[in-house]
């Protein structure tokens, strides 16, 4: 039976993915992230399975084909934690679980921005004390207001409808508009000007790092809301911070932080030196963080672990591997693998 190496196992990963193994394979959990570190655990493992915060470097690439790993599956959707150079050249097939609940996403996103704008964090803590004043927890009717979506794929494109469904107007940004979503693509300028929510869903790469900063929010609409369930790069923390502080966002509700991969998943609560600007930016009344949670529904568990599982089978089998990500690809826009110059059999490796 192959044996699959398990990083960062929680109670939850542990409960999905042996509910569908149904003893395909061996799997070897362990609670620690994929790091350098961590690699000597994978000796005599056939493949590797890291989630969303492993720190897949050219180093960990290497220990893993040197270890005699040839897969590893991710069991998340985005990848920019990973070295595909290094993958590449080494010969490491990576896949991963490219949509797994666009609606879990969406639905936290959506969640976020209903806390922070109603003010449902302080209303619910202040009836615990039995002080129902109601003062301070004026919000605003979504109802008539614009929410502007950066990256309309699978999560963006179901946020924009959840919007619609608020009877919000929705200008979205795309560097890929899809002309069947019938949405209305204007330049990221205009979104920002015009837009009293941002929800931002595109993937975190280099044009896309600190896509919200300093500047765009200085041009952005004053006091809008910002909400990031895609990538914590996405956003400048000290921009944000001190354009919360002066009024320029009127609210963020963070599911993702620059940094996260230190903190998040983890009870850190003892931990004495924290990180300065999540700090301030969680004590802060109009901001809501959350832990990397918008995932977390029990539908998107079980296919994460679905897919995760199929992707091993593919591979083990010598099938087409439809969720494999390749270098190539990614260099050539990602999307079209048939024009992958390497991809034989369906596979780019
Ligand atoms: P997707 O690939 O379906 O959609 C991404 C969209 O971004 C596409 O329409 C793409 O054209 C667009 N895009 C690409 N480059 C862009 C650019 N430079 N500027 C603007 N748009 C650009 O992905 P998805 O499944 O909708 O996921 C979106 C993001 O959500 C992922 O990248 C991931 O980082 C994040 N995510 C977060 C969680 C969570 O638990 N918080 C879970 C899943 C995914």
């Amino acid at each position: 039976m192959k044996r699959i190496a398990f990083f960062d196992t929680k109670q939850y990963d542990k409960e999905s993915f042996d509910r569908l193994n149904n003893g395909r394979y061996e799997l070897c959990y362990f609670e620690t992230r994929l790091t350098a570190k961590a690699l000597p655990l994978v000796e005599g493992c056939d493949g590797v399975c890291a989630f969303v915060n492993a720190e897949i470097d050219r180093t960990v690439v290497e220990g893993l084909v040197e270890r005699g790993i040839r897969i590893l599956a991710l069991r998340c959707a985005g990848y920019n934690n990973v070295d595909f150079e290094a993958a590449f050249e080494k010969g490491l097939t990576v896949v991963r679980v490219p949509a797994y609940s666009p609606y879990a996403v969406a639905e936290h996103a959506a969640a976020l921005l209903l806390t922070l704008n109603r003010h449902i964090h302080k209303a619910a803590s202040r009836t615990r004390d039995f002080n129902f004043s109601l003062v301070g927890l004026t919000g605003f009717d979504l109802h008539g207001k614009t929410a502007g979506i950066i990256g309309t794929g699978k999560i963006g494109s179901v946020f924009a409808n959840i919007c619609k469904g608020f009877g919000m107007k929705v200008l979205a940004y795309d560097a890929f508009p899809n002309p069947a979503l019938g949405l209305e693509y204007v330049s990221l300028e205009k979104l920002m000007a015009e837009s009293d929510v941002v929800s931002l869903h595109c993937p975190l790469l280099p044009e896309t790092k600190h896509i919200i900063n300093a500047e765009s929010i200085a041009k952005a609409k004053p006091g809008f809301t910002l909400i990031n369930t895609s990538r914590g790069g996405l956003v400048d923390s000290e921009a944000l911070l001190a354009a919360l502080r002066d009024g320029k966002v009127g609210g963020a509700g963070l599911d993702v932080y620059e940094e996260e991969s230190d903190w998040f998943y983890e009870d850190r609560s003892e931990v004495t030196r924290q990180n300065k600007t999540l700090s301030l930016l969680i004590s802060m009344p109009n901001v809501i963080v959350t832990s990397h949670q918008a995932f977390l529904t029990r539908e998107a568990l079980a296919n994460i672990a679905e897919t995760t599982l199929n992707n091993l089978d593919a591979y083990f089998a010598g099938k087409p591997l439809e969720n494999e990500i390749c270098y190539r690809c990614l260099k050539t826009g990602g999307a079209k693998k048939s024009d992958c110059p390497r991809r034989k059999n369906g596979r780019c490796h």
